[in-house]
This record gives structure tokens, C-alpha cells and sequence, in this order.
């Protein structure tokens, strides 16, 4: 029988957990931990996401700001917004909503935020302590992967994992985690000459290429536990994955779904790490 790897009953436990803590934190400073959301232009992806944000931010009687402004805002003018917000003791988490219009340099913008409020975790101070095994704001996408593997009770030590992908924020954390968790890691990326030869060695398979149903059923070892990060739109207007479900899922032991698997858990890392962040600075 293939486990579904379902984000809902973690996403929840997480919730109430949090929902306990923000409130332990209003008794014990008389504030709650907020979040600021950072969202240039209209994408209109990043204007859902920035609202789903703030609500379930609010569902856990946290905080939250959104500040907007328009595509054409020259990047100094966000700049000095963002330092406002570093400075603000009432502030506890920021985040730049990606993507930026093409006139933000990424590797600028990623340092901006102060690293001890960067829970998004972009900040080379962050992504560097990461690799390094030190405490640290973890990406969410990752972290959230980590959390549905802890819930689900599947072993990671001695694996062998295979990445698919090297973003800075999916790809390269992910690599990191599932190394610190013990697993031998192989991480693929596009220039990869035989991604199948790899794969299909693979415990654990993180897709996170970014190209719908790339992995189908010959790039799947099985009883392999298969980890879906991307989210795709079909004409359909349906949501989809990397991975060709119906294929893959007979011969995988565990396998997260798409929508409902590793996506509704990157929001709850988030505030979560912007609750740890109130919970640090402790005012
Ligand atoms: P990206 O485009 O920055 O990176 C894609 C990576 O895949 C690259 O490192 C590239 O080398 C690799 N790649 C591309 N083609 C390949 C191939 N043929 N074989 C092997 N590797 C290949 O994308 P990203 O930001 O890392 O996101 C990846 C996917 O995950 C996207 O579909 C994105 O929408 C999704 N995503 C989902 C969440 C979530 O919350 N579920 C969060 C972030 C990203």
C-alpha cells in the first residue's frame, strides 16, 4: 500500500502548535509576532499567495503587514522600506515576495532583509549557516519536506536521496537537510548526463526540476518514497506536479500528492520560522 504523504494533518498539528505559542508570547511580552510581506507589482500568482500569507497568518492570531508597491518603484525606494522594517522592534519576520521586476538585482535584494528576520531565508548569512549545520532560518519549501517526512515516519538516515534540481532555494537546501538528516545525497540539476541512472538508484526522489511529469514510472525505483515540489497549471486550469502521479504512485511506498502535498506546508514553515524569530528576540 503507497502512503500519501499528505500535508493536511501536518500542516494542522503545526498550526496548533504555533497557535499555542503566539499566545504564550502575547502573555509573557503583551504583543503577538508579526510578519511583513514585501510585494512589488501585480504577479498575480504572488498577489494569491502574499493574501493566503496574511490569512493564515491571522487564523493563528499572529500579525501581518503587506507593503505594496508599484512594478515600476526604483529598488532604493524598497530598499529604505525594508531597512524601516529591519529597525521596527514590532516586526518579527520578513519577506520579499519573488519574482522581483527585472530591474532588482536578486544577489542585492538577498541581503537586505536583516538575517535575524530574513524567514524567508534568502540571506547568504542564513543560506551560509545552513550548509555549515549551524541554527538558522531554513527555507520553507525544504524545512516543509523535512516536517512531512518526520510526520509520516519515514526514515531518512543511511537513504539514499537524489534532488532533482539546484535552486538557491529549493534544489541546494534540500541537498543540505536531507545530508544532515544522514542520507547520501545526490543532487541533479539540468546538465546531468543520465538523471534515469540516478534516479532510479534513489530511497528518496525530491523532484524540483520545474518541468511537469518529468519523472514518470521508468525514473522511479521501486518502494522509493517520491517528494513532488513542483506545482504546474494544465490547460485544464488543474493543478499538477513533476511527477506523473498515476504512474509513479503503484510503485512508490510513499508519495506526496499535488496540489494538497508539499505545497500547503511552505506557508506553515514561514510562520513558523517567524514565530521562532519573535521567540529569539523574545520583545
Ligand atoms: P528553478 O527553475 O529555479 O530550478 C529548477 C532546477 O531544476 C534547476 O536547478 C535545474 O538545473 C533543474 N533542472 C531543470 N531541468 C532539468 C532536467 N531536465 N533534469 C534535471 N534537472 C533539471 O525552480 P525552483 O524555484 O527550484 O522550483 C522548482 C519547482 O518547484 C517549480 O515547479 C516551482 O513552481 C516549484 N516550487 C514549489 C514550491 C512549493 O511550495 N510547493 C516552492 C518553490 C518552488
Amino acid at each position: 500500500m503507497t502512503i500519501l504523504l499528505s500535508a493536511k494533518p501536518v500542516a494542522e498539528s503545526l498550526q496548533a502548535d504555533l497557535k499555542g505559542r503566539v499566545e504564550q508570547f502575547r502573555q509573557k511580552t503583551g504583543r503577538v509576532p508579526k510578519l511583513a510581506v514585501v510585494l512589488v507589482g501585480e504577479d498575480p500568482a504572488s498577489v494569491i499567495y502574499t493574501t493566503r500569507k496574511g490569512q493564515q497568518a491571522m487564523a493563528l492570531g499572529m500579525e501581518h503587514q503587506t507593503l505594496k508597491f508599484p512594478a515600476d518603484t526604483a529598488p532604493q525606494q524598497v530598499q529604505d522600506a525594508v531597512t524601516q522594517l529591519n529597525e521596527d522592534p514590532s516586526v518579527d519576520g520578513i519577506l520579499i515576495q519573488r519574482p522581483l521586476p527585472k530591474t532588482f538585482e536578486e544577489e542585492s535584494v538577498a541581503m537586505w532583509v536583516a538575517p535575524e528576520k530574513d524567514v524567508d531565508a534568502f540571506h547568504p548569512v542564513n543560506t551560509g549557516r545552513l550548509h555549515l549545520g549551524l541554527r538558522c532560518f531554513q527555507p520553507c519549501t525544504p524545512s516543509g519536506i523535512m516536517e512531512l517526512l518526520k510526520f509520516h515516519k519515514i526514515p531518512v538516515s543511511g537513504k539514499l536521496a537524489c534532488v532533482i534540481g539546484r535552486s538557491s532555494i529549493v534544489g541546494k537546501p534540500m541537498a543540505a537537510l536531507l545530508l544532515q538528516a544522514n542520507a547520501t545525497v545526490i543532487q541533479a540539476h539540468s546538465r546531468t548526463s543520465d538523471l534515469r541512472a540516478l534516479t532510479l538508484q534513489a530511497d528518496i526522489l525530491v523532484a524540483a526540476a520545474g518541468i511537469p511529469g518529468i519523472i514518470d514510472a521508468s525514473y522511479v525505483k521501486r518502494g522509493a518514497v517520491v517528494i513532488d515540489v513542483g506545482i504546474h497549471r494544465t490547460a485544464e486550469n488543474k493543478l499538477t506536479g513533476d511527477v506523473t502521479f498515476d504512474e509513479v504512485s503503484p510503485l512508490a511506498s510513499a508519495i506526496t500528492p499535488v496540489p494538497g502535498g508539499v505545497g500547503p506546508m511552505t506557508i506553515v514553515m514561514l510562520l513558523s520560522n517567524t514565530v521562532q524569530s519573535a521567540e529569539i528576540r523574545g520583545k
